[in-house]
């Protein structure tokens, strides 16, 4: 069995949908798992009928869900015409959940209505797609994938419960494998053992099929993409980038962390767990090899770049000449730890610590107040954190020509670069 994702840029419109059925047809009488994220920006969209609800607009939350149900209704009346009218209720039972929800008044935590709201979107995107595709005679299942996978109540960071949920997908999914080749489902979300639906936070749909390919032990996991694979740069920020056709999970896990968009961070621990292969793949040029991510080390790799911009450099200094070591050290790192804010850079000197962290306003003064107790706090703003992992002299030379470089650090494998903007 294999496992295919389709993101949100492989489904945004009716050709699209229709690409993906080209796609399947490639795939005949393989059993295939899909997964289906919300259409193109329908995530976005549907976030801010939840902050509208939130903040008593309710008016402007349901003008706002108006459009997101055209939308779906639009598309629908292009994709699907014999099983229309089935297909329209489904639809319509997914928006009364919400609009139920928008006629109350908020009265639980933010983000409890915020998964209530926003999984609607691959709920609706993923039944617009099996209806289609079973018109076309590339003969389903649907299933609302709230009912496999289990998760606690971290409302739009929700951590799956891996015994419920192994056992039910394979209660419920291995008998539908059995009357038929495609079983189609959603990423991303997933239910409480209250029935409350859940998130596995933002692009979370690549680890809801690891998931999957791990329980259902797949031997492949497939990502559809609208790039040609997981590049050595975002093309915007470097125009000669080229694809890598071979990376390693350890690979494109330091990838992940040093803030590369690929592929969404939690998704290789469950396939590395098993051995299993994740491909990346273009949905529009599919002659094109793409990237294969394993558990072998490919030979030779180019130099691999990620940037974080708008980074703040915290520097903290002790107030009496004192060492920063023990106690103070510590109290810090709890500090930001509570504030939830993950380093990107740190660096020790005798009587001073550098933290370069994301600069989101309200959490940087959290932490410049509480640490001002015990050092002197002094922060730059507006930097670019440069990484480049097998770096060469030449890529160094190239992409920090004309910066100031406020910091740097360098292992054997990676640089990291501190920069002020020009
Ligand atoms: N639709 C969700 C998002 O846009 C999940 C996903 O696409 O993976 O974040
Ligand atoms: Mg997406």
């Amino acid at each position: 069995m294999k496992v295919f994702k389709f993101g949100g840029a492989s489904i945004n419109s009716f050709e699209r949908i229709q690409n993906l059925a080209t796609i399947l047809e490639e795939y005949k009488n393989e059993k295939i798992l899909i997964v289906i994220s919300a259409m193109g920006k329908m995530t976005n969209a549907l976030e801010k009928v939840t902050e509208a609800f939130y903040s008593g607009k309710k008016a402007d939350a349901l003008r706002l869900f108006e459009k997101i149900k055209q939308n779906h209704l639009t598309l629908l009346k292009y994709a699907v015409t014999q099983q229309w009218e089935a297909a329209t209720n489904d639809l319509l039972n997914f928006f009364t959940e919400v609009e139920w929800l928008l006629h109350d008044k908020p009265v639980k935590e933010y983000n409890y209505y915020y998964d209530q709201v926003v999984c609607a979107g691959e709920l609706l995107s993923s039944t617009i797609v099996s209806y289609f595709l079973n018109e076309e005679k590339i003969l389903n299942k649907w299933i609302d994938v709230r009912d496999l996978l289990r998760t606690d109540n971290t409302f739009r960071e929700a951590v799956i419960d891996w015994p419920v949920t192994r056992q039910k997908i394979e209660e419920k999914i291995l008998p539908l494998f059995r009357e038929t080749d495609l079983v189609i489902t959603q990423g991303f979300i997933g239910s409480s053992n209250e029935n409350e639906s859940t998130t596995l936070g933002r692009e979370g749909s690549d680890y809801t099929a690891a998931v999957f390919a791990n329980i259902l032990n797949a031997e492949s996991v497939t990502i559809w993409k609208d790039v040609e694979g997981v590049m050595n740069a975002d093309p915007k920020d470097l125009p000669g980038a080229v694809n890598i056709p071979e990376l390693s999970y350890k690979e494109v896990i330091e990838m992940a962390y040093y803030g590369a968009q690929v592929i969404h961070p939690k998704t290789i621990k469950p396939l590395q767990n098993k051995n299993i292969p994740l491909h990346v793949k273009s949905f529009i040029e599919r002659q094109l090899p793409g990237t294969v991510i394993t558990g072998k080390n490919p030979h030779h790799l180019p130099p691999i770049i990620v940037y974080k911009r708008n980074q703040v450099l915290m520097t903290f200094e002790s107030k009496d000449f004192s060492f920063v070591e023990g106690k103070p050290v510590n109290t810090l790192y709890e500090i930001l730890e509570d504030i939830k804010i993950k380093p990107n850079l740190t660096q020790n000197a005798a009587i001073s610590l550098y933290i370069c962290m994301d600069d989101v306003a309200e959490k940087i003064e959290k932490v410049a107040m509480e640490a001002s107790g015990i050092f002197d706090v002094q922060l730059e703003k507006n930097l670019t954190l440069l990484t480049i992992r097998h770096y060469t002299a030449e890529f160094i030379n190239k992409l920090t020509e004309n910066k100031t470089i406020v910091l740097q650090q360098k292992t054997a494998n990676t640089i990291q670069v501190l920069m002020r903007e020009i």
